[in-house]
């Protein structure tokens, strides 16, 4: 299977092009295709395996043939919102993202606490197609009503048993219940205890498992 057999579009093939990915990994494989057809999935996948391409690349496919070329955040609404339990692992989600839209209109931007919160406002206020942040941080946002998930069509949780060790579960509720009750859902989680199954049989719709 080559990248080129998911029938992804130019602009996102160049990127991964010259990223210098050659073929998928295990887990890209698995997760793409699915991915593309709408489905739930509930990833069991450590970092290090590929999972966020495997997130990121066809999410921007999905996204894409709506994109416009304004600057106007009223035509940039969030549509692809991921949630991660750390600054650097949201950042890095961020940075991948960047680099696989980078020749198409589609914009992404992080949020995490610990720093200030301006340029964060000011990063969202261009407009963005898929933010990334962590729970807290994101939540502020929504409360100084900088950011509106009201337009999510795919929610990203990564890290999940890392984020409830974290005590993240309320905030988790509480973004869960800000987002379209139509919506696709992907969850990533490298252990599955029962408190990690319960909270991806509350959100996730008709699943699919994919494991590397
Ligand atoms: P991740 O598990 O998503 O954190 O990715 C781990 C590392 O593998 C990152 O540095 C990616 O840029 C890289 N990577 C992801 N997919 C591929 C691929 N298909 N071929 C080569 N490297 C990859």
């Amino acid at each position: 299977k080559a990248f080129a057999d998911f029938g992804l579009a130019e602009p996102i093939l160049r990127a991964v092009t010259e990223m210098g990915y050659t073929e998928p990994t295990p887990i890209q494989a698995q997760a793409i295709p699915l991915v593309l057809q709408g489905r739930d999935v509930m990833g069991a996948a450590q970092t290090g395996t590929g999972k966020t391409a495997g997130f990121a690349l066809p999410i921007l496919q999905l996204l894409l043939p709506k994109a416009s070329s304004s600057a106007s955040p009223l035509r940039h609404p969030v549509r692809a919102l991921i949630i991660a339990p750390t600054r650097e692992l949201a950042d890095q989600i961020h940075v991948n993202v960047a680099a696989y839209a980078k020749h198409s209109q589609l914009r992404s931007a992080v949020v995490f606490g610990g720093v200030d919160i301006k340029p964060q406002i000011a990063a969202v206020r261009q407009g963005v197609e898929v933010l990334v942040g962590t729970p807290g941080r994101l939540l502020d946002h929504v409360e100084q009503k900088t950011v509106n998930l009201s337009q999510v069509e795919i929610f990203v949780m990564d890290e999940a048993d890392r984020m409830l060790d974290m005590g993240f579960l309320p905030d988790i509720q509480r973004i869960i219940n800000l987002l379209p009750k139509k919506r696709q859902n992907l969850m990533f989680s490298a252990t599955f205890s029962g408190d990690i199954r319960k909270l991806a049989e509350s959100f996730l719709q008709n699943p699919v498992s994919v494991e590397v």
